[in-house]
C-alpha cells in the first residue's frame, strides 16, 4: 500500500509540472459536493457511480484540486475542480 505522501513525491500538477500538496480534510469535505457533481453531472439519470473520493491533492500554484478516489489520483486536468477563495485567517 502506497501512502499519499509518497504518491506526491512521484506526482506532479499536470499542467504546471509543479509539486502537490496534501489537500486538507475540510478542503476535501468542501470539494466533496462539487466534485460529485462534476462526476456525474453528463451522464443520466445518475447511473454513473463516481466512486470514493478520499482525499485530494493541490497545486497551489494553479490553485487546482484534484481528486483521489478508491485510492487511485485523478490528475485529468479537466476532472480538477478549482480551489475556493481562501478563507480570511483572522
Ligand atoms: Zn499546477
Amino acid at each position: 500500500m502506497v501512502s499519499y505522501q509518497e504518491l506526491l513525491e512521484i506526482l506532479a500538477c499536470p499542467r504546471c509540472k509543479g509539486a502537490l500538496t496534501l489537500a486538507d480534510k475540510s478542503l476535501v469535505e468542501e470539494l466533496r459536493p462539487q466534485w460529485r457533481e462534476k462526476m456525474t453531472g453528463g451522464s443520466s439519470a445518475g447511473s454513473a457511480r463516481p466512486g470514493q473520493l478520499e482525499a485530494g491533492f493541490v497545486c497551489v500554484t494553479c490553485r487546482l484540486f484534484y481528486a483521489v478516489v478508491d485510492g487511485i489520483p485523478d490528475l485529468v486536468l479537466d476532472d480538477a475542480l478549482a480551489l475556493p477563495p481562501p478563507a480570511m485567517e483572522t
